[in-house]
């Protein structure tokens, strides 16, 4: 009874478990969201831009050093080249920077140094142009170039550290998401653990209460609910395999007189020690049940009327040896057997059982410790004298 009243801790478990994988589930599509801009962006092809646009500074210098050296046509075309370069790489890297609107707002702050770098790069090319036929602008030249290259070098290291910030964010959001990911699974093998369980205990609580609806709690035999169900069961296959099937009804005899004078909890011990004997002379095949105070039944298929009552009559020969002096000083108990018989399955439950009520009324009738039978086609006691045959 205990484990049917335990509350079935379980079930609320599984239910916080199954909150908190909702929460957690709820926070990871939040997360995955707010990230999916983070985590479809593929920085490669940009850092790569930045990296080329990056070379174009030592590039600057040396063209600017053999210009400086000569200022003749072929230098200025190679810083001519060198600004078509640098012109094409900052291209590219504002078109990088467009598709990934997380870093446009990272590199807001050098918004105005990238805007400044195609004019000066004009600039440049202008002030190269006038210097080849007028050498007293190479200082301007210089002057251009120092900023160009400081700027150059100032936007694409700020713009590298930029990416590389939000690549370490975007692995940072991979190994959340994957922690994320394991609870969930963890939560959810843990939930079907835990279902289990609770299946498991309420398998076991069901048996335990089926077990309680058919047993007998003094005996621990059937109980009368059983014994109903059984004998519908036996009765049909007796009556399929055209079988016989005895009921046997069993009394004790003058039992009040045990509780009025030894007290009711020996009276109970002698109804436990009897029940033991009991199941210890019964077939396997039979069904022993208590189906009231101190009467008890034994249904026996495939048995004769004639094989009953050599049972029946070994069993009232038993009981009256039963040994119970080890619970009181008690006089020799008897019982009185009343036995019908279905001997093809053809009659109710009830009309055995009225059958045998009737059996047993006359056993008690002609005096106790004996056995009567009495089967539908005589309706009249058949009386067993076998007691008295095996006495002679
Ligand atoms: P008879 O020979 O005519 O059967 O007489 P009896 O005294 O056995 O029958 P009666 O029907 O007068 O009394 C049955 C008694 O069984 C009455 C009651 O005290 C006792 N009894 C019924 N159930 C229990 C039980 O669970 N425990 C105990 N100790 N006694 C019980
Ligand atoms: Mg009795
Ligand atoms: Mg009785």
């Amino acid at each position: 009874m205990k484990a049917l009243c335990r509350p079935s801790i379980p079930w609320q478990l599984a239910g916080l478990l199954a909150v908190g994988v909702s929460i957690c589930a709820l926070l990871i599509a939040s997360y995955v969201y707010n990230a999916r801009q983070q985590l479809g962006a593929d920085y490669t092809a940009l850092v790569g831009d930045i990296v080329r646009a990056q070379q174009t500074t030592p590039q600057f210098q040396i063209a600017l050093e053999g210009f400086i050296d000569q200022p003749e046509a072929i230098h200025l075309r190679q810083i001519n080249h060198i600004t078509w370069l640098s012109r094409q790489y900052l291209a590219h890297v504002e078109h990088g920077l467009a598709q990934h609107p997380q870093l446009l707002r990272r590199a807001d702050y050098l918004q105005n140094d990238m805007q400044a770098l195609p004019e000066q790069l004009n600039a440049l090319e202008q002030s190269a142009q006038r210097a080849v036929n007028t050498p007293s602008q190479l200082p301007t030249l210089q002057r251009l170039a120092t900023d160009l290259e400081a700027n150059m070098a100032w936007v694409y290291f700020e713009l590298n550290d930029v990416v590389h910030t939000a690549a370490g964010q975007q692995r940072l959001i991979m190994q959340r998401l994957s922690t994320a990911v394991s609870f969930l699974v963890a939560m959810v093998m843990l939930i079907a653990a835990v279902l289990l369980i609770a299946v498991f205990r309420l398998q076991r609580q069901r048996d335990t209460l089926k077990a309680l609806m058919l047993t007998d709690e003094l005996t621990g035999l059937y109980n009368r609910r059983h014994l109903i169900g059984t004998a519908q069961d036996q009765l049909t296959n007796a009556q399929r395999q055209q079988q016989p099937l005895s009921f046997l009804l069993i009394d004790l005899d003058y039992f009040k007189r045990v509780n009025d004078t030894f007290g009711h909890p020996i009276g109970d011990e002698v109804l436990r020690v009897f029940s033991a004997r009991m199941k210890q002379l019964k077939r396997p095949a039979d069904t022993l049940a208590r189906i009231g105070g101190e009467e008890f039944c034994l249904l026996m298929p495939n048995t004769h009327l004639e094989d009953a009552e050599q049972v029946a009559e070994r069993i009232r020969k038993e009981i009256a040896d039963l040994n119970l002096q080890h619970i009181a000083e008690l006089p020799q108990q008897t019982v009185s057997i009343g036995i019908s018989c279905a001997h093809d399955g053809k009659l109710s439950f009830e009309q055995i059982y009225s059958l045998a009520d009737q059996a047993l009324y006359q056993a008690k009738a002609l005096g106790r410790d004996r056995v009567e039978s009495m089967v539908p086609e005589e309706s009249v006691p058949h009386s067993v004298a076998l007691n008295k045959a095996l006495a002679n």
